[in-house]
C-alpha cells in the first residue's frame, strides 16, 4: 500500500459511520424489518406484521447473501407493495459501512412527492435506528443514508433518468412508464459493484397489471412466472394440491352464500392463503417472477370484489380495470386500439385515384401540415393534407436519422419542399432542435408542441390565450408560437379521423420505402407499414384514481382514459397528432374543421400575421400561369418555374415544379 493509498483508507475510515445495525440483522429483509422497528404506517402505528399476508412471506424471507437480483412483481392494487418497496430500498442502505447506491422509479414527479411525503418520512421518522443513519429526511431528491444514497424518480419526461450509476434499481407502478424508458433506465446498474450470476445490480419492477404482453407483463412472461396456488380442503378432490382461484374467477365465488368456493368440486374455501407458490414459467427464466391477488385477502374482503365486478365487468363499466387492479391479470378490451389495420386498410379505398404524391406544393394550394415527433433518435415526419370535402391526404411520411443543426435544416428543407404550411414540431427532448428548425422558416409558422393533460379543449395555442394565463416557461419565453395539446383528447380526435373514414390513403401504400438503420444495417423499411404497426401500438387504457379521504382512506374516483404504447413507441403516431394538429390551425380553431374553400376565407395561419400588403395576392392577380418565369407543361397540370431566386429560397435546384394556379409568390413577374 502505498502512503497515498493508506492515508486514504484512514480517511475513509473516519468519514464511516458507527455500523447502526449488525450483521446478522442486515442479513435477511424480515430480519432488518424486525430490527430496525420502521412502522408502516409511521410513527403511533401498528408494528409491522406479516399475519394475513402470507403470499408476502418469499419477497421478505430475501438474503443479503442471496438476493432476487432480477425480480417482476404483477399484482392487484392496495396488496401491501408499497410498503415492502420501502422496506427493501431501506435494507439496502442500511449498511453504513458499504455503499449502495439506490434508485426508486415511479411514473411521475406527482407520484414521487406523494410517497415521500405519506410513506417514505412517516416509516423512517418511526425508527430512531434509522433516524441516526439520515442526513435530511426531507431531502426529495437524493436522502443521505450513512454512506449511501436513496434517489427517488419520476419517470414521465424521460430526461432524469439516465445518467447515474446505481446498484439498486426499484420501479413501482411499470404499466405507467414505456418500455423504452424502462429499459434505457436498465444500464444505470451495468457498474454496480453488487454483482452475481445473473448480472450486475439488483432490478425490481412492480406494478398493477396492464395489458397482456406489455407493461408488467411483458417482463412477467420472461419470469419465473410463481402465481399463488390456493388448496382446496377436499382431499379427493384434484384442486386439492393446489390450483390458481383467479384463473377461474368468477366460478369461484358461490355469490349467494357471498363465499369462495372450489370451482370443481364445490367445498367452500375459508382461507385463500391456504397454499404455496409454484412456478408456472420456463426453469432458466432470466427474471423472478410472483403474481398475487385480492381474493388471497380472503372472504372478508370479497363483497367489494363482488360489486367491482358486478359493475366493471358485467354492467361494462371498465373490465380492463377490473381484471387488473383486482384479479392482477393482464386484460385488454377488445376497443381498446382505434385504428386497427382493418381501419387503415378501409381509408385506401377512399379515394381511388390517389397515389403518393411527389414532393412539391400541392398544385391546387390545398393547406399542408407537417408534424414532427422528436422523441426518439430518429426524428418522425408526417406531412397532411386538407382536401375537398373535410378529407385529409396523408401526403408523405419520411424518417429522419440526423441530428442537432444538421437535422435542423434538414426538416426546414422538407418544409419548403412540399410546401408546407405549418409545422408543429415536439418541443422534447431537444429544445434547440425546434426551434433552430423555427428560425429557419418564416415567421410564425413554426409551433412548438407541448403535452398537457385534463385540458377542457384538445388544442389551446398561444396566440389565443389570456394573457394572465400563459405559462411563464423559461422554454415559452423563449419562443412565441406554441401549442399545447391535450395528449388524451387530441390523440383521440386524430385516430377519430380514420375511424370515421376521413382520411384518404395513397392506394400504393406499402410504397413508401426508405433505406433505413435497424440493428446497425442500412436496410429498406416500407414506411407505411410502419405508419400502419405504430397505430397498432397505441391503446387506450385507464388509470385508476385514487385519493385519502379525511381519515386516510384510499377513496376509489372515477377513472381517468390514457393512451399507452405496447411493444413499441408509436412515434408516427404522435406525428400524425402534430400534422393533424397543423391541420387545424387552418380555420384558427381547435375544434377539428371542416376545410372551406380557399376564396373568402380569412388568411390562414401565419399569413394572418402579416401585413396585408406582405400577405398572398388575390389567386387571379398572381397565379404562376401569368408569371413570365413559369413554363407550363404540354400535358397541362404541373408546370416548372424558373426562377433561381424561387429555387433558392426554396433551398432546391431550378426548376422548381409548381402548379399553374398556385398564387401568393412573392417573385411573380408579370
Ligand atoms: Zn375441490
Amino acid at each position: 500500500m502505498t502512503r497515498e493509498e493508506a492515508y486514504r483508507l484512514i480517511l475513509s475510515q473516519m468519514r464511516l459511520p458507527p455500523p447502526e445495525f449488525s450483521e446478522e440483522e442486515l442479513s435477511s429483509l424480515i430480519r432488518f424489518v424486525q430490527a430496525s422497528g420502521i412502522r408502516p404506517e409511521g410513527p403511533g402505528g401498528a408494528p409491522f406484521s406479516l399475519e394475513g399476508r402470507r403470499y408476502l412471506e418469499p419477497l421478505y424471507a430475501e438474503r443479503q447473501d442471496r438476493p432476487f437480483r432480477r425480480l417482476v412483481i404483477m399484482k392487484a392494487a392496495q396488496m401491501g407493495l408499497t410498503t415492502r418497496l420501502m422496506y427493501r430500498a431501506a435494507w439496502w442502505v442500511a449498511d453504513a459501512r458499504r455503499k449502495v447506491d439506490v434508485a426508486l422509479m415511479f411514473p411521475t414527479q406527482d407520484a414521487v412527492l406523494d410517497l415521500h411525503k405519506t410513506r417514505f418520512r412517516p416509516m423512517m421518522r418511526s425508527s430512531a435506528r434509522m433516524m441516526r443513519l439520515i442526513a435530511d429526511v426531507d431531502a426529495v431528491e437524493v436522502v443521505r443514508i450513512g454512506v449511501s444514497n436513496m434517489r427517488f424518480r419520476g419517470m414521465r419526461s424521460g430526461v432524469s433518468v439516465d445518467s447515474i450509476p446505481v446498484d439498486v434499481l426499484l420501479f413501482d407502478e411499470v404499466r405507467l412508464m414505456d418500455v423504452a424508458t424502462i429499459e434505457r433506465a436498465f444500464a444505470r446498474v451495468s457498474a454496480s459493484r453488487l454483482e452475481g450470476p445473473e448480472g450486475r445490480g439488483i432490478i425490481e419492477l412492480n406494478s398493477t397489471a396492464g395489458f397482456p404482453g406489455a407493461d408488467i407483463d411483458y417482463y412477467f412472461r420472461r419470469s419465473s412466472q410463481h402465481h399463488w396456488h390456493t388448496r382446496c380442503p377436499n382431499p379427493a378432490c384434484p384442486n386439492h394440491k393446489g390450483f390458481v382461484m383467479a384463473f377461474t374467477w368468477p366460478d369461484c365465488v358461490d355469490p349467494d352464500r357471498m363465499v369462495y368456493r372450489c370451482p370443481k368440486c364445490g367445498r367452500v374455501i375459508e382461507d385463500p392463503q391456504d397454499g404455496f407458490y409454484a412456478p408456472l414459467g420456463p426453469e432458466d427464466a432470466e427474471w423472478e417472477g410472483y403474481a398475487f391477488n385480492q381474493i388471497l385477502l380472503g372472504a372478508r374482503r370479497l363483497p367489494e370484489l363482488w360489486r367491482a365486478y358486478q359493475r366493471m365487468v358485467i354492467e361494462g363499466a371498465n373490465p380492463s380495470e377490473f381484471y387488473n387492479s383486482y384479479l392482477g391479470l393482464p386484460h385488454r378490451d377488445p376497443n381498446a386500439i382505434l385504428v386497427t389495420g382493418e381501419v387503415m386498410d378501409a381509408c385506401r379505398g377512399l379515394d381511388p385515384t390517389y397515389r403518393w404524391p411527389a414532393p412539391g406544393p400541392h398544385p391546387e394550394g390545398w393547406w399542408t401540415a407537417m408534424g414532427v415527433d422528436q422523441r426518439g433518435v430518429e426524428k418522425h415526419v408526417v406531412i397532411a393534407r386538407w382536401g375537398p370535402g373535410g378529407r385529409v391526404y396523408l401526403a408523405h411520411l419520411e424518417v429522419v436519422e440526423r441530428s442537432g443543426e444538421e437535422a435542423a435544416a434538414y426538416l426546414a428543407h422538407l418544409a419548403r419542399e412540399w410546401g408546407v404550411d405549418i409545422v408543429i414540431v415536439d418541443a422534447e427532448p431537444s429544445y434547440d432542435l425546434a426551434v433552430s428548425l423555427g428560425r429557419r422558416l418564416p415567421r410564425g409558422m413554426v409551433w412548438l408542441a407541448d403535452y398537457v393533460h385534463d385540458r377542457p379543449q384538445p388544442l389551446e395555442w398561444s396566440d389565443q390565450r389570456d394573457r394572465e394565463a400563459i405559462r411563464k416557461s423559461s422554454g415559452e419565453a423563449k419562443w412565441e408560437f406554441w401549442v399545447f395539446i391535450d395528449r388524451y383528447k387530441h390523440l383521440l380526435q386524430a385516430q377519430m379521423l380514420f375511424v370515421n373514414r376521413r382520411v384518404a390513403l395513397a392506394t400504393d401504400f406499402e410504397a413508401k420505402v426508405q433505406e433505413l438503420r435497424r440493428l446497425g444495417q442500412r436496410v429498406p423499411v416500407s414506411l407505411g407499414l410502419e405508419f400502419r404497426a405504430h397505430f397498432e401500438n397505441i391503446a387506450r387504457t385507464t388509470i385508476p384514481r385514487r385519493r385519502r379521504d379525511a381519515e386516510g382512506r384510499e377513496v376509489e374516483e372515477e377513472p381517468r382514459y390514457t393512451w399507452r404504447h405496447l411493444a413499441l413507441d408509436p412515434h408516427f403516431v404522435h406525428a400524425w397528432g402534430y400534422a393533424v394538429a397543423g391541420l387545424m390551425r387552418r380555420g384558427g380553431t381547435s375544434e377539428v374543421v371542416r376545410p372551406r374553400e380557399r376564396e373568402g376565407l380569412d388568411p390562414p395561419g401565419y399569413q394572418a400575421q402579416l401585413p396585408p400588403e406582405l400577405r398572398p395576392q388575390s389567386r387571379h392577380a398572381a397565379e404562376c400561369a401569368t408569371c413570365r418565369y413559369f413554363r407550363h407543361s404540354p400535358e397541362g397540370g404541373m408546370g416548372l418555374c424558373q426562377n433561381p431566386v424561387v429555387a433558392a429560397s426554396l433551398g432546391v435546384p431550378p426548376p422548381v415544379r409548381t402548379s399553374p394556379r398556385t398564387v401568393g409568390c412573392h417573385h411573380h413577374r408579370r
